[in-house]
This record gives C-alpha cells, sequence and structure tokens, in this order.
C-alpha cells in the first residue's frame, strides 16, 4: 500500500505579515504529516517573489472537491487505487495560479505562465496508471511545469529528477517543491530532448508535452524494463507507452489522442 501524502502547514506571522509562498519570510514553521509520522522540517531558503502566489492553506473545502475530482476520475474509468490516493492527498490548488483556485479541481488544464499549462487531472492520472509506478522507482519527468505531476510521482514513492526548458517555471516550481517539502524530487532547467544522461538509466520517463518524434536518448536513458510514456503528434498527439524488453528491443503501445502543449527544443529564459 502505497504511503499517502498529507502536507498540513501551519504558518506563523509575526507583526502581520502575510506568509504566502513566494514573499519574504521572518518566521515559519510548517508541520509535514503523513498516516504514520509526524515531523517538522526547517524552513526552506528564501524563495523568490511569485505573483499571485497560491497561498498554501489546504481547507475543508478543497478536501472535498479533490474528493468530488477523485470520484469523477473514477468514473472516466481510472480505476488504479495507488493513483487514486495520490491525487486525493496532494493539493492540486497548490500548484496553480491564485485565480484559479475554484477552478483547481476541475478536469481541465489552467495557464501557469510562460504559455504553458498545468495538464488536467485526469491526463495527470491516465500517464501516471500508465507507468505503473513502484516504490523507489527512479522517475524522468520531462516537462516540469507547475509540478504538479512530479508531487504526484513523489507520493507514489518515486524519486522524480524532473526537466524544464523554461527558467522561470523551473525556479517558481523548484521554490514550490521545496517549500511544500518534496524532498524526493530534484529538478533541473534544460532542454528535455537529451534527457539526464547523468542520472540514467531510469525506471520509467514521462513527458508532459506533445513531442514530434520520440527522442532517442530518453529510449536509451530507459533501464531494461523500464516504460517511456510520451504523447507523440503535431496537432494531436498519441500517446504511446514504450516498454525497453532488452538493451536493443523495444514494445510499442499505441493508447488514446491528446492534446499537449508543444515539446520545444533549446531552453528559454524570457
Ligand atoms: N507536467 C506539467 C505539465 C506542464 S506543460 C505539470 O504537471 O504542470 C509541459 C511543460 O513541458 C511546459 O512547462 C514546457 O515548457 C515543457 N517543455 C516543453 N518542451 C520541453 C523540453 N524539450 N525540455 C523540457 N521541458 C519542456
Amino acid at each position: 500500500m502505497v504511503e499517502s501524502l498529507i502536507f498540513a502547514r501551519r504558518s506563523l506571522s509575526e507583526g502581520g505579515v502575510d506568509l504566502t509562498c513566494g514573499q519574504k519570510y521572518s518566521f515559519k514553521t510548517y508541520f509535514r504529516t503523513s498516516f504514520f509520522n509526524f515531523q517538522t522540517t526547517p524552513p526552506p531558503p528564501r524563495l523568490r517573489r511569485v505573483k499571485n502566489q497560491q497561498k498554501l492553506t489546504d481547507n475543508y473545502r478543497h478536501k472535498g472537491q479533490r474528493k468530488r475530482m477523485v470520484d469523477a476520475l473514477r468514473r472516466r474509468g481510472i480505476s488504479d487505487e495507488a493513483v487514486l490516493a495520490a491525487m486525493a492527498a496532494v493539493p492540486r490548488h497548490f500548484f496553480l495560479d491564485r485565480d484559479f483556485e475554484d477552478h483547481a479541481y476541475e478536469d481541465k488544464p489552467f495557464p501557469i505562465g510562460c504559455e504553458q499549462t498545468i495538464s488536467q487531472p485526469f491526463t495527470v492520472a491516465y500517464q501516471t496508471v500508465h507507468l505503473n509506478i513502484k516504490n523507489g522507482d527512479r522517475v524522468l519527468e520531462i516537462g516540469t511545469g507547475s509540478g504538479y505531476q512530479a508531487a504526484i510521482l513523489a507520493a507514489l514513492g518515486a524519486k522524480v529528477f524532473t526537466v524544464e526548458r523554461q527558467e522561470v517555471l523551473y525556479f517558481n516550481t523548484k521554490n514550490l517543491l521545496d517549500e511544500l517539502g518534496f524532498k524526493t524530487v530534484k529538478c533541473f532547467f534544460r532542454d528535455g530532448s537529451k534527457g539526464l544522461a547523468e542520472k540514467a538509466p531510469f525506471d520509467k520517463i514521462i513527458v508532459t508535452a506533445g513531442a514530434p518524434v520520440v527522442p532517442e536518448p530518453l529510449k536509451e536513458q530507459l533501464a531494461i524494463g523500464g516504460i517511456l510514456v510520451i504523447p507523440v503528434g503535431e496537432s494531436v498527439q498519441k500517446m504511446l507507452k514504450i516498454k525497453r524488453i532488452s538493451a536493443t528491443e523495444f514494445q510499442e503501445e499505441r493508447l488514446d489522442d491528446f492534446r499537449f502543449v508543444p515539446f520545444l527544443e533549446g531552453v528559454s529564459r524570457k
């Protein structure tokens, strides 16, 4: 049974300072709890200020909305209980601009800046189910974006290496994941079309942008027995599940059609 993660954060403000993520803070305590343990963690390093950053509070309203989101995923055919538990545990509204808080648990993508979007919950669940994450799996994600998909993988016990080509998204999401205490997620700023050779091989690789072709380095960096889940195509993408059978053999399964933001080469510092 996968350990579900629940993050309860209590910010103590002094002198009326509003302690939202991304603001300079004077004093802070937050608690990370799970079903089985309760521990305090030291405050993370000072964060870059982020406009309209979400307040990191998870109240009963959010929890109720999350439960309804999970019920809707079940109705759409997601039946993997570990994946559903992870999606019930991770607050999606933490990963969105504050303006979208009321809609965070709808099955929709939303803008996250740099013309990119957070994937819709069904797509996150779908790709995660096909990865068949086991506790301790080393997982490479190409396309960090908001960090939500990485958080779901971490909640399932994966060691996540996530790569982003947009510098602003890389910084903001790295800070957010640190703030939330996701110690098993490591963020990298680079072009993911070359993978992450120094951390290979990976048990699982997930690409969260629509690629014109399957980048060869990703196949090479897959462990034998490993799985790559990648949407491939121009305007509409076919989700491919590629299993590495041996050093030279790969088995490809063609799944459903999706629409992703494009997989682009090179990095962007805009
Ligand atoms: N997994 C993300 C989805 C973000 S959208 C989430 O949960 O929010 C896809 C992301 O892929 C975008 O942030 C985009 O900048 C990034 N991307 C596209 N091409 C890339 C590449 N070659 N290398 C790394 N990241 C890439």
